[in-house]
């Protein structure tokens, strides 16, 4: 059986904690590797030959910097394949959307390649007589990624790229689900010509987020995941004196006016509800019908739901792949029954879906109509292919929906008005917002982030605060007087 193990040091490096965890093939159910889970002493390990790197990739020029990312950049779109096919064998999602995956987490890198115009600071000629002040930007030394199973190349390419750009070390700790695609990331940038120790996999559970947030030469935590996890590492990177972003959980809505395009509705809803089998940050699990479209709509979704195939995602053809464990989709399960007892109307049940492959941790498509804010179907974040529709009566107690859930990353409203969808990107409390566009993923030139429970921290992740986030900055006030005028003074200094 496969042995996934951790890279310190630029090179493979087997666990010594004793620990290790299980990865399925969620497509078939049976465990293809083990993982090695890092104990607290094998992070510090990490964590000191990352700092040794740390220093001297700080004074890498801007120019050598970007040319590893350039290379690596361009190893990437040439093997994005190769990745891709690690993703859906751990992960389950259907290789397009795995390639879709890495061509998004690509943008971050392109974006990294242009760090030397973006570290750029700013300059104050004459601030006082003689006197210049300008602005630097420096990275923070060490900094850390704790990532999910859902995105296991994307979202560690949204951290590293611009953590190494700006002239960090980075140390990753991915998910226990599916590590190998950080592995194989860490060959890329070696491969590119990234110095050993710049990048680094630490393997692992609780215990080795533990030591990372607890270490003292971490400076900073970027990390993705579920919302009680999130507000967790916040509070403890915070106490513990780091800088951290903590991407949470999400319950995205759907806005569907009266005068929406019926069509275009219906297709956003099945791809944005049902791609990757409902498990990502952005898809949308509520679909809020406004006033009289609700029966078109609720017919026009579920007319289209007998077009999804389910299925091994390495098969061709296949729409939608599996869960990534057998509990996950016990959980998924759970809410769809939880729903049904609440009164929810079932259109469709994935759990009676015909034509589920056997083995592997398959669920169907499920619609549920009706759904009321109370039902644990509309509180929880599902993370499975699980869409509910709720009616309302007008477009105020859509927003009003909205603006009431705890949580707040994506939101997407659908209508032919630009009136309406101008107002509602003004009123609606989210942090990316879609206007008739399902999954609003920013561009990597703007940032990625959510609102309320779906984002602890200042700042979002990727682009612009991105680079914020991994530097800091540094005012000099600079001044070459002529010995000739030197005096004693001990007023406080004035710009004059
Ligand atoms: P998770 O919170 O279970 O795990 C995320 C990371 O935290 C993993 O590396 C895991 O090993 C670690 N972890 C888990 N339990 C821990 C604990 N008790 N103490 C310390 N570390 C722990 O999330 P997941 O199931 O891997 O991913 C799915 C979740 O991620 C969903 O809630 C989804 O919405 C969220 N997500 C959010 C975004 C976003 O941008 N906001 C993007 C992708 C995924």
């Amino acid at each position: 059986m496969n042995h996934i193990s951790h890279w310190i040091g630029g090179a493979e490096r087997a666990g010594t904690s004793g620990r290790v965890g299980p990865v399925f093939n969620p497509a078939t159910g049976e465990q293809s590797a083990r993982v090695d889970l890092a104990s607290a002493a094998e992070v510090a390990e990490a964590v000191a030959v990352a700092r040794a790197a740390a220093g001297q990739w700080r004074s890498a020029s801007l120019s050598q910097r970007s040319a590893v990312v350039f290379k690596f950049r361009e190893l990437l779109a040439q093997r994005a394949g190769e990745l891709a096919a690690i993703i859906t064998a751990e992960h389950g999602k259907v290789l397009a959307d795995a390639a879709g995956e890495v061509a998004r987490g690509l943008e971050n890198v392109e974006f990294a390649t242009g760090v030397p115009h973006l570290m750029k600071g700013g300059f104050s000629e004459q601030a006082a007589t003689g006197v210049d002040v300008y602005s630097i930007r420096q990275p923070l030394g060490v900094v850390a990624g704790i990532t999910p199973f859902n995105f296991p190349a994307m979202v560690p390419l949204w951290m590293c790229a611009t953590a190494i750009a700006t002239g960090n070390a980075f140390v990753l700790k991915p998910s226990e689900k599916d590590p190998s695609a950080a592995l194989w990331l860490a060959r890329l940038w070696a491969e590119a010509g990234l110095p050993a120790g710049v990048f680094t996999v630490v393997n692992g559970d609780k215990e080795a987020v533990d030591a990372l947030l607890a270490h003292p030469d971490i400076a900073a935590v970027s990390f993705v995941g579920s919302t009680p996890i999130a507000r967790y590492i916040y509070e403890t990177g915070t106490a513990h004196g780091k800088r951290v972003q903590a991407l949470g959980g999400a319950k995205n809505h759907m806005i569907v006016l009266p005068d929406a395009e019926l069509d275009a509705a219906a297709d956003a809803a099945i791809s944005a509800g049902y791609g990757a089998a409902g498990e990502r940050c952005m898809a949308i699990s509520v679909v809020v019908a406004v006033g009289e479209i609700a029966d078109p709509l609720v017919e026009a979704i579920a007319a289209r739901l007998p077009r999804i195939k389910v299925g091994a995602g390495t098969e061709a053809g296949v729409d939608m792949g599996p869960l990534i464990s057998a509990e996950h989709r016990d959980r998924v399960a759970g809410y769809i029954e939880a729903g049904v007892s609440a009164g929810a109307a079932v259109i469709a049940d994935g759990r009676k879906a015909g034509d589920l492959p056997e083995e592997g941790f398959f669920l169907g498509a499920t619609l549920l109509d009706n759904v009321t804010p109370e039902m644990t179907v509309y509180t929880d974040e599902i993370f499975g292919p699980v869409l509910s529709v709720v009616r309302v009566r007008t477009y105020a107690e859509a927003v009003a929906l909205v603006n009431d859930n705890e949580y707040g990353n994506g939101v997407a409203i659908f209508t032919r008005d630009g009136g309406a969808a101008r107002r509602f990107q003004f009123e609606v409390d989210a942090g990316m917002v879609g206007v008739n566009v399902p999954i609003p993923v920013p561009v990597a030139y703007y940032s990625f982030g959510g609102w309320k429970a779906s984002l602890f921290g200042d700042s979002h992740m990727y682009g612009p605060d991105g680079i914020r986030f991994y530097t800091r900055g540094k005012v000099v006030t600079s001044r070459w007087p002529d010995p000739g005028t030197s005096a004693i003074d001990l007023g406080f200094p004035q710009t004059r």
